[in-house]
């Protein structure tokens, strides 16, 4: 049962936090410290503002009110606005150079047909030109991404040669471009060079110190660069990267160790944690969201004395947002099947997930459904209505997806993800508002 906050309003995004005599107000954007008011009354309160005696309080409560009705207004906003690709994701197949015990790409439980490879070179350069014109129709930055399924630099030429191509359309059309690649890490020496000098950030999967990242992601064949090492590197070339970790059950007891290792030997000044996807029975069940919670808020104050940013994307106060799907993002990702996704992890087939396509003549074009993908993907199922992320909360995608038939009203949430979620929300609103008291 949620004992965090309560929704202090019929229709709008109004919740209240319990907090020692006093209680936080809060709606995405904006909290406010106020003395104890009773949910029944507050919601009385707010059906008869304009009665309201005490007119410092109902100034306060107004702004509140105006407020969530802002943040209603941004995210129907959203939702409508037409998708308007800026954002180009290369997914290699699922070939890598590693084994994690959790990987989820060539699993049977995603239930994916297997993709290996890299995409269509002459499709990559299509994409572009398509995006292009929306790029510089509203003056925004391209974005590549270099992604798997699997490890994206297991093919090497491939990468390179479309970065290539990639580089010559944007200099003719003298876009704006941002490079991006996600890797595993086991690189040699030339690649970490190539990748310090031709990326613009290079996201780096690392689960800890060596003893924790062998036993969680290992290769029978090679031994690689450590990481430490391949971070130096990176740095003596004037790269920049960041590190995202994936957290399991065995890793999250030393998650400040894990994150002293990323500070001190790894120089990162960025790390992302994510509790792992889709394991089953190895995964996170719901009585381990207080833990992680613990765990999670140790390492992200230790992180914060070195000005570290520590970051979960599953719920981000800062900006307005649902699941990862690439329809949302703007995004175009592009699979070794010469088809474009709305997923990065279901690589299915059905019109929910299929994003564009090539015709006979090899002309691409997005799918005639794609505002209505982009719609669906921005679904509040009915469950999250009451909940104090419903605006910025990643509905615990991958482990539940919004494209689940049954959509908004039976799906069963990863009741995991939403308590952590909400524990989460609920300290950084706590702790930001603390400082600021408002007499009333
Ligand atoms: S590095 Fe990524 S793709 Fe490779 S095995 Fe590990 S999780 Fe899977
Ligand atoms: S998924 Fe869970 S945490 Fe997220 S908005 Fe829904 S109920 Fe809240
Ligand atoms: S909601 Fe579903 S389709 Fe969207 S990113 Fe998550 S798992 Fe994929």
């Amino acid at each position: 049962m949620n004992n965090l906050f309560e929704k202090v309003h019929e229709n709008l995004p109004i919740f209240k936090i319990n907090h020692g005599s006093k209680m936080i107000l809060y709606t995405p954007g904006y909290s406010v410290e106020l003395n104890e008011i009773p949910k029944g009354e507050l919601k009385n309160i707010f059906q008869g503002i304009e009665k309201m005696e005490n007119s410092s309080l109902k100034k306060t409560l107004t702004f509140i009110l105006l407020k969530s009705q802002e943040v209603e207004k941004k995210w129907n906003d959203l939702l409508n606005l037409p998708f308007s690709p800026e954002c180009l994701t290369i997914q290699a197949g699922i070939e890598c150079n590693l084994n994690c015990s959790y990987c989820y790409s060539k699993d049977v439980r995603t239930n994916n047909k297997k993709l290996f490879g890299f995409p269509d070179i002459n499709s990559i350069k299509k994409i572009i030109e398509f995006i292009s014109h929306f790029v510089k129709s509203t003056e925004k930055r391209l974005t590549i991404v270099f992604h798997g399924s699997g490890e994206p630099t297991y093919h090497w030429d491939k990468l390179v040669e479309s970065y290539y191509s990639i580089s010559k359309i944007v200099a003719e059309k003298g876009l704006n471009v941002f490079y991006y690649i996600a890797t595993n890490g086991c690189l040699n020496d030339f690649q970490i060079e190539w990748l310090a000098k031709n990326m613009d950030l290079i996201g780096i999967s690392c689960d800890g110190p060596e003893a924790i990242q062998n036993k969680q992601c290992y290769s029978k064949k090679t031994t690689f660069i450590p990481i430490n090492e391949v971070c130096r590197r990176i740095l003596s070339f004037n790269g920049k990267f960041d590190i995202r970790a994936t957290i399991t059950k065995e890793s999250i007891s030393s998650l400040v160790d894990i994150t002293k290792y990323f500070i001190f030997d790894c120089k990162a000044t960025n790390i992302r944690i994510e509790p792992v996807y889709l394991a089953g029975d190895n995964g996170f069940k719901d009585e381990d969201a207080e833990i992680f919670f613990k765990h999670f808020v140790d390492a992200r104050n230790f992180a914060d004395q070195y000005h570290v940013g520590f970051n979960y994307s599953g719920v981000r106060l800062n900006e307005l947002h649902g699941p990862f799907c690439e329809s949302i993002r703007n995004t175009i990702r592009l699979t070794t099947n010469d088809v474009t996704q709305n997923c990065f992890c279901y690589m299915y087939n059905n019109e929910d997930f299929i994003t564009g396509s090539f015709n006979n003549e090899k002309i691409f074009n997005l799918s005639t459904e794609i505002d209505e993908i982009k719609k669906r993907s921005f679904l509040i199922p009915e469950s999250c209505s009451q909940c104090i992320n419903i605006y910025h909360c990643s509905r615990g995608c991958p482990e539940f997806c919004i494209f689940e038939k049954e959509t908004s009203k039976s799906v069963k949430l990863n009741t995991f993800r939403c308590r952590l979620n909400q524990l989460l929300a609920v300290e950084v609103i706590i702790n930001s508002t603390k400082n600021k008291v408002y007499e009333c």
